[in-house]
């Protein structure tokens, strides 16, 4: 059986992993590289060769997650990853100081939190554990019930609009256990850690990509279009090449599979048309030396930092902690000024996780498989991070080759 994958992010390549060993597989990727939004960048730190991450970066520092077990199958192991505290400050544009300085290694514990702090803790006590709440409650039913104060309303706001491209005036249509679990640790005392990978995010897709034993990758081939052909595809690409596959697994944003897909498949009378009610947000960050958007009172930085402007909010992630120099990686998407000192930038789309988006990826999933097609990706399931590209991929191969041997090496749902 021959399965043709397109899309080379985490989700295409662990799908390739774990169904090598049964199917015929090649997948098809657009950019020049692997990884998708795991995006990473070589630079120097303290003197020595350093990588930083200008997508996915982190993590959670969880042993028992599905990304750890999958970076333990790969040979991944603690050598390679880095552990860091996850702090945060919130900061308005125009107030002279943070709504919201959370504790930080170092950082004096006298240190005064900020007016959001107590309300923020208060809510998050009060909101519980994300898995509580049902994915279909809007965190605005969350919002609404606990009425935290404007300064606590809009940190509980800013990092899950910042995260998805939102304004904050959209961030109450999110799914609250989605909004949750973004927000969940910041104001976590003591503070949390995320874990990133020492050799970039990006380094996942490349030990996924040498693992493989069998499978065909080819990268700077965007696919252009699918046919239908009896019970399987023709995908064709841009150098014109195509391949006759019997299932399809579309490891691409369902923009991207909208485009793809027959019409008659995906128009308004298609079975596929759920796909349109994936609205997706643009995103550019940069990596820089200047710390423009940080506070000016260095004891304030965090290791995420987040700025309310505009009626949005927006990210400095510090590598400080992490990589031991004064390298941020920004969102610029609504900047009104670009820092000085810009290394590298990149553009990505984000997929607000809307109660809306929750019931069109439940539609999604009752098609999985239907006519030998199938989904995998951030936007099938879990909160749309890498857990979630992991998770999808494992339930397109518990289909497609359930004997497996790699599958056991992935928790069971
Ligand atoms: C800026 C940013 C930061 C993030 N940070 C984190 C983080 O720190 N931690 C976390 O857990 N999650 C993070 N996420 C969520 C992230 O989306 C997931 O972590 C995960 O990387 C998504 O993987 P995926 O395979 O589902 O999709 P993608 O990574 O989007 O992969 C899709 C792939 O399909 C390819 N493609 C598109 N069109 C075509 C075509 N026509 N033909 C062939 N190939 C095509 C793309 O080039 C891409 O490689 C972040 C997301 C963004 C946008």
């Amino acid at each position: 059986m021959r399965v043709g994958i397109v899309g080379a992010g985490v989700a295409g390549l662990v799908t390739a992993w774990l169904v090598e060993e049964a199917c015929d597989v090649v997948v098809v990727e657009s950019r020049r590289r692997v990884g998708g939004n795991a995006r990473s960048a070589a630079g120097f730190a303290g003197g020595a060769p350093a990588v930083f991450d200008l997508g996915a970066q982190e993590i959670a520092a969880d042993d028992s997650s599905p990304h750890t077990a999958l970076l333990a199958a790969l040979g991944v192991d603690e050598r390679h990853r880095l552990d860091v505290p996850s702090s945060h400050t919130f900061s308005v544009a125009g107030r002279p100081t943070p709504l919201l300085v959370g504790p930080h290694p170092g950082r004096p514990a006298d240190l005064d939190r900020g007016p959001a702090w107590a309300a923020v803790r208060s809510f998050l006590d009060d909101a519980g554990e994300p898995s509580r709440w049902d994915w279909d409650v809007p965190f605005g039913s969350l919002l609404d019930g606990l009425s935290p104060p404007p300064d606590a309303r809009d940190v509980l706001c800013a990092l899950p609009a910042a995260l998805f491209g939102c304004p904050l005036a959209d961030v109450p249509a999110l799914s609250a256990r989605v909004a949750l679990t973004y927000v969940l640790g910041v104001a976590a005392d003591p503070v949390a850690e995320v874990r990133l990978l020492r050799g970039g995010m990006e380094g996942l897709a490349w030990a996924l990509a040498g693992r493989l034993a069998a499978a065909e990758v080819r990268t700077g081939c965007p696919v252009e279009r699918v046919e239908r052909t009896g019970d399987g595809y023709v995908l064709s690409d841009a150098a014109g090449r195509r391949d006759a596959v019997d299932h399809l697994v579309l490891a691409v944003p369902p923009p991207v599979a909208l485009r793809l897909l027959p019409a008659s498949m995906t128009g308004p009378d298609g079975g596929w048309r759920v796909l349109r009610r994936f609205a997706y947000r643009p995103l550019r960050y940069a990596l820089h030396l200047d710390p423009a958007y940080l506070p000016a009172d260095r004891s304030s930085w965090s290791t995420t930092n987040v700025l309310v402007h505009d009626g949005r909010a927006e990210i400095t992630t510090w590598y400080g902690p992490s990589h031991g120099v004064d390298v941020f990686k920004s969102q610029l998407t609504h900047r009104s000024a670009p820092p000085r000192r810009v290394v590298a930038t990149s553009a990505f789309d984000a997929l607000p996780v809307t109660t809306d988006v929750i019931g069109a990826r439940r539609a999604l999933d009752r098609l999985q498989g239907r006519e030998n097609l199938h989904f995998a990706g951030h936007h099938t399931t879990g909160s749309g991070d890498q857990e979630s590209a992991i998770a999808s991929a494992a339930a397109v191969a518990r289909r497609l080759a359930p004997g497996s041997s790699r599958l056991r090496h992935l928790p069971t749902p």
